[in-house]
Order: C-alpha cells, then structure tokens, then sequence
C-alpha cells in the first residue's frame, strides 16, 4: 500500500463533545451542555499528537458551540497545518432546521470559528449526514454563504440517516457553480451499499472491514474515500450515559479502548489528506469530465 498511484482520501475529524452526540440527544439536554465535564480538549490534543506522529494532516469540522468555547484548541488545530471547518452551531440536523434556521445556524457556527481560530472556514459537514431529499435547499445556502465544499451526504438507507439516490463519489449540486458535495464512503457488498468511512463501521467491526473497503473504493472504483471519527471515540475515560437506550449506549461505548490503535493502522496503511484539498481536486476533475 503507500503507492503513489493510489488517490489521497480525505481525513475528517467531528469536533464535538460526548454530550453532544445524537445517540443522546433524547436524554441530555442543550440547556446541560456547560455544566458537563469537557473532554474535547483533551482528545484533540491526543489526535493532534496521533496525526502528528503519523505526519498526516486532515479537516476538524468543529460545531460552533466548541469553537468559542475553546480559541486556543482551534488555533493549534490550524496551526499545525490543519484544516478548520463547521459542523454547525450546535448539531441541530439540517432537515430540522429549515432553510432560513440553517442560514442562520451556519453563519453563527462560521462567525465563532472564524473568531477563534482566525482562518477563513471553507467546508461544511452537517451533523448526522443530514443534508438528504428533504433539504434541497441545503446546498443553495451553502453556496450563498460562499462554502466551497460540502461533505454532508450519506448516500445509503440507514435507521438515522440517508439518502439513497444520491451519487457516491463528488458531485456539482448546483447549475453553474463550482459548489461541490464530497459523500461519505460507501462501500458495496452483497448489492447492497454501506456506509463504510466511519462510525460504528470502523469501531465496532473488526479492522480488516474498513481496510477491504477502502481498497475497494482507492482500487476498484479508483477513487478516494473519506473517514471521519470523533475525539469522544478515543476516550474510554469519557463519563457514562447511564440513563440512555440501551442501544444508544451499545454504539456509543463499543470499542471505545481499541479505537486509538485502529486509526494508526488505517492511517499508516492508506494515503490522507485535508478536505479542502480533495475538495479542491474532486472539482477540477469534475469540470474536466465536463469540458
Ligand atoms: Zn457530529
């Protein structure tokens, strides 16, 4: 692996907090969030650490709500030559929000990290995946609000997210703009599609699965994939939900111990890169089929 044909994939980090996850949302509210112990910081400064090691560099779509809570966390980010991008304000799903609640919801995310971290932001991912058939509008704000890139797509069925027919690799939502949306990696197997760039994908089944599909999508589809985790899956020590459905604990807790060790494997086994730059490549390649 390591060789030079292979795509360089597009490495993603969702800064956002173990409160913060939709598994619990039923159960912790908004109001709690600043009375709950914060272990973001300390899990970005174990990722930047990993990243650092494995001399990768990759995006921290960070939710605006963590940004202005932690300036000096989001200048070392950018510092170290990582990309910053939003996940939003406060993991609202965009198809809950409506056109005019996500253009609000998305300039304050930007306005925060922006203040924090003093880089323009550049890339979108929304929470959950959830730009899907029911937000057409989705990509249209983006743009306006001059996004370059999206990668907020799932384009499978799943219990919480999805959107079936989309396009599985980089494609121009919008007529006439270079606006690209970058889809989370799916693998196929069996003639079904699975979401296969992260989540309980990665943590819960066994390294091999995620290794087979990247290679299939860098071999195969010759294309790069994207992965994206979060800083809470790398923290065993993270307070316990104890109050949660049981299978929201099960996906949240499973293999939280080994997750550190997986992601050395993945990202030394595998070419990485930030979310812009691919971004960036995915649209010349587009406009290049077109011409
Ligand atoms: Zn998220």
């Amino acid at each position: 692996m390591n060789t030079r044909h292979e795509p360089v994939n597009g490495l993603s980090v969702d800064v956002e907090d173990w409160f913060q996850v939709g598994a619990f949302e039923t159960v912790i509210d908004r109001e709690s969030w600043g009375t709950l112990t914060d272990r973001v910081e300390r899990n970005c400064a174990e990722i930047l650490r990993l990243f650092s090691e494995a001399g990768v560099k990759g995006t921290f779509f960070t939710l605006g709500w963590i940004a202005e809570r932690h300036p000096e966390m989001m200048r070392r980010i950018a510092a170290e030559g990582h990309e910053i991008a939003s996940h939003g304000w406060d993991h609202e799903r965009v198809f809950r929000l409506g056109a005019e609640g996500f253009a609000q919801d998305i300039a304050r995310a930007r306005k925060a990290i922006e203040d924090a971290c003093g880089v323009a932001v550049k890339g979108y991912r929304a929470p959950s995946f959830s730009i899907d058939a029911r937000t057409p509008w989705a990509f249209e704000v983006l743009a306006e609000q001059g996004y370059a890139y999206s990668s907020s797509v799932a384009p499978i069925v799943h219990d919480h997210y999805g959107w079936r027919e989309a396009p599985r690799f980089a494609f121009h939502p919008l007529a006439g703009s270079d606006f690209v949306e970058i889809p989370v990696t799916t693998a196929h197997f069996a003639g079904r599609r699975l979401a296969a760039g992260g989540g309980g994908f990665f943590r819960v089944l066994p390294y091999g699965f995620s290794r087979w599909a990247i290679r299939q999508v860098n071999g195969e589809d010759r294309r790069p994939a994207v992965f994206y985790f979060h800083p809470w899956e790398i923290d065993p020590g993270q307070p316990r939900v104890a109050h949660a459905p049981l299978r929201s604990r099960l996906r949240h807790y499973t293999n939280l111990g080994v997750m550190e060790s997986k992601l050395v494997r993945l990202i030394g086994d595998f070419r990485w890169g930030r979310m812009d730059e691919l971004a960036a490549r995915e649209a010349a390649r587009a406009e290049a089929l077109a011409a």
